[in-house]
């Protein structure tokens, strides 16, 4: 019979109680006691909401971040952290979020100032773990109470519990050497470690533990394919049954390896490794056991049950006891429950699943597989229901939209001159100085602002008095740029309460959640919009906002939108097609937006990007699809003005090393990106030959609340000078400054504005 199981499950609430705990906590205004108490509670309601499967997840709980939880059972603390006296979990969260030798919690001042470990994503999703760190003295040494704890939690309340750990190849591969050191000289110092903690579950009755590793879906090396063997044939002795569990992606060439480690099972993601599964079937041993992961883990859509059964139904006569079944990755992903939303779209609700609804799913799919279909046909017809009226639905398919994405051509993404063309165009317009300032886009989000915005969504305010708040704002940020003296000044984004929902609330296509939260790291989580259907956009978006900021200064306003790649890879996107379609209906969509924002009289449109890296795929050799439909989306957009119109584009991370010639390729005649923290060298990446157009490279770091001073920004300014010609310099902040107060704002703006005096001056 067909085992069911799940790989993890969102640990944040179906109401963000865990966000909201913490955040007391760390406040001062709830003790210890309490949010280890909302821990434990959480658990126990979601070991109960996962009654129905046959095995359940106990230790993906963590207060922070699994990883981080993986590092303190391994005794893996960066050498700053240790010899703290306070409390292990105050700890813990020193090493997540750091902590100032000033603040006013416990040991701040004696042992306890620190900086936070660095954070980085998840493989391609949008969750951050705190990235273990290694030097070549790193040792190992079990901690394994957290997890026994919850295992005997989970014993009491009589789950039936498989222990869920990080596993130490992929463990390794994610974190970093401070040093520089060969991580994988590590691997016998670790495995030992990891042994114990088996033999520790075992000792509790244990009989499966799954085993993360999705590294086994990237390309890997000589020396990572035999991290592999070494690690799993040291496990093999352990007195408990592995499941490797990856996900993610397809295994491609690691297929053989991961199918002959010496382990009692594999797990693989049947929907993003489809094509692997019937390959594997010849290459897994006989007694292994086989878990495919059937439903999306990654997206909030019903599965096509039918669809799936057609498919397993023949593997489950193949396997027999041997398949089990699962989501395709741990639900952390995934909102926690769909009956929550109340004032979702009736109709776009009823094609939603979210983890419960997912785990449903599997249990639907289960009785079918163990009783034949008949055991479950009404969840079945319902399910087959709600399938065909996605499918059929106008509002998914919009004829004039799909017959425009028909007639796409490169034509559309081409501007008419070359760079070296459209620049002294103009510049003859703009007349701007010798490095020009400007700002990124978003100006403070003050208190007003975001009262008059709740006031209006509650109804309180009438959309006249809504816009005349903004309007006030937008003046506001007008007459302080026209004070500070900057160059190309912005609207400020005060009418904007997210870069992506703002455009999604307004496009056709698009479906607002009220709880789809996804855990983001630590207490952040993100509410990604639903992108359900053919995008299209009924009236213009922005230009209004921008062409009053516009007629409050002489100044050349920027116009001021998001790109198609960053609103497709901030949202939660159809399946029913390819991504690259999607972006492109965006692109169209996005493009209206730009030609009406030219024919207003604007003469600087930003375009932002912020999020076009993290959409690339997991292994390199993928790569180059992606950014070409990516680079074609973005040139859609922005290529169809006329020469003398600067199109802006923004990026706020600071690797482009290996993507250069992909930006290159969007042809924006100017790019500001992040580098105040990596000092210019990253500018490397865009010396003369690689990047011919201006760049703005980011001299204020907004993230922090320092201050930057003038010979600071104009010292950073002339090391730009050293790599990028003065002619194609500007100077400007590393992102928008939405979450600064206008106390930092304005020193820090008036540095920027005489730093960029002083290099004039010295030209
Ligand atoms: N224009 C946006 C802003 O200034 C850009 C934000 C971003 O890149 N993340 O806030
Ligand atoms: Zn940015």
């Amino acid at each position: 019979m067909t085992t069911t199981h799940n790989l993890g499950f969102p640990r944040i609430g179906a109401r963000r109680e865990l966000k909201f705990a913490l955040e007391s906590y760390w406040k001062g205004e709830s003790s210890r006691d309490a949010l280890k108490a909302l821990g434990a509670e959480l658990r126990q309601r979601h070991w109960q909401d996962q009654a129905g499967i046959d095995l359940v997840p106990v230790g993906d709980f963590a207060f922070y971040d699994q990883v981080l939880d993986m590092s303190f059972t391994l005794g893996n603390l960066p050498e700053r952290v240790r010899g703290f006296h306070g409390d292990t979990l105050d700890n813990y969260f020193r090493v997540a979020r750091g902590r100032s030798a000033q603040s006013a919690e416990d040991h701040a001042g004696c042992c306890g100032g620190v900086a936070a470990g660095e954070m980085t994503k998840w493989f391609d999703t949008n969750y951050h773990y705190i990235v273990p760190e290694f030097t070549s003295a790193t040792e190992f040494k079990l901690d394994a109470s957290r997890i026994l704890e919850q295992l005997a939690e989970a014993k009491a309340q009589g789950v039936k519990a498989k222990p869920v750990l990080v596993g130490p190849v992929t463990y390794l591969s994610i974190g970093k050497a401070k040093d520089d050191s060969d991580k994988l000289a590590l691997l016998p110092r670790l495995l030992p470690v990891y042994a114990e903690l088996l033999d520790a579950l075992a000792a509790q009755g244990v009989e499966w533990v799954q085993i993360d590793e999705p590294l086994l879906v990237t390309e890997l090396d000589a020396d990572w394919q035999h991290a592999f063997n070494t690690a799993y044939h040291h496990l093999k002795a352990a007195k408990v049954k592995i499941l490797l569990a990856t996900y993610f992606g397809q295994l491609l060439e690691n297929k053989y390896l991961a199918a002959n480690l010496p382990v009692a099972g594999l797990h693989v993601d049947a929907i993003n490794g489809r094509d692997d599964v019937v390959p594997l079937l010849s290459m897994l041993p006989a007694h292994k056991v086989l878990s495919l992961g059937v439903i999306n883990g990654r997206n909030i859509w019903k599965s096509d049950l039918a669809a799936i059964l057609d498919w397993l139904e023949p593997l489950a006569q193949r396997l027999g006891e041997r398949l089990w079944i699962a989501p395709s990755c741990s639900l952390l992903h995934v909102p926690v429950d769909l009956a929550s939303e109340q004032k979702l779209d009736a109709e776009v609700k009823w094609w939603l699943a979210y983890a419960l609804q997912k785990l449903e799913e599997l249990r639907v799919l289960a009785a079918a597989l163990r009783h034949g279909r008949d055991a479950v046909k009404d969840e079945l017809a319902a399910n087959q229901a709600a399938i065909s009226a996605r499918r059929n639905s106008p509002r998914v398919n919009n004829p004039g939209v799909k017959a425009a994405i028909a007639r796409l051509n490169a034509a559309l993404g081409q501007r008419k001159s070359v760079y070296a063309q459209r620049a002294p165009k103009q510049a003859a317009l703009l007349k701007l100085p010798a490095y020009p300032t400007t700002t990124i886009g978003s100006f403070p989000q003050t208190a007003e602002i975001r009262h008059a915005r709740s006031e209006f969504k509650a109804g309180r305010l009438d959309a006249a008095g809504y816009k005349a708040a903004m309007q006030a704002e937008i003046g506001r940020s007008v007459k302080e740029q026209e004070v500070l003296g900057l160059d190309v000044l912005v609207h400020g984004e005060a009418e904007r309460n997210d870069m992506v929902e703002y455009f999604g609330e307004q496009l056709d296509g698009y479906a607002f959640s009220q709880f789809g939260w996804v855990q983001s790291y630590g207490s952040r989580c993100v509410k990604p919009p639903i992108l359900f259907g053919d995008i299209s956009r009924p009236k213009a978006m922005t230009v209004e906002w921008i062409k009053y900021a516009q007629s409050l200064t002489q100044k050349p306003m920027k116009g001021m939108l998001t790109g198609p790649v960053t609103i497709l890879n901030w949202s939660f996107v159809r399946d029913d097609q390819p991504r690259s379609v999607s972006c492109h209906q965006l692109a169209l969509a996005i493009r209206e937006e730009v030609l009406d924002l030219e024919k207003a009289g604007v003469r600087v449109i930003q375009i932002d990007e912020a999020a076009l890296r993290e959409g690339l795929p997991l292994r390199k050799s993928q790569w180059q699809e992606y950014l070409d439909w990516a680079v074609e989306s973005f040139r859609i957009t922005a290529n169809g003005v006329r020469d003398e119109t600067q199109i802006h584009t923004h990026m706020c991370y600071s690797e482009f090393n290996d993507i250069i010639a992909s930006i290159a390729d969007m042809d924006a005649d100017v790019i500001t990106i992040e580098t105040s923290r990596s000092d210019m060298e990253l500018l490397d990446a865009f010396d003369n030959f690689k990047y011919p157009n201006e760049i703005g490279p980011g001299v204020y770091d907004i993230h922090s609340p320092n201050i930057p001073s003038q010979e600071h920004i104009v010292q950073l300014m002339r090391k730009a000078a050293e790599r990028v010609p003065a002619e194609r310099l500007w100077v400007n902040p590393d992102c928008g400054l939405k979450t600064r107060q206008w106390a930092e704002v304005v020193p820090a703006l008036t540095n920027m504005v005489a730093a960029a005096k002083t290099l004039r001056a010295s030209a």
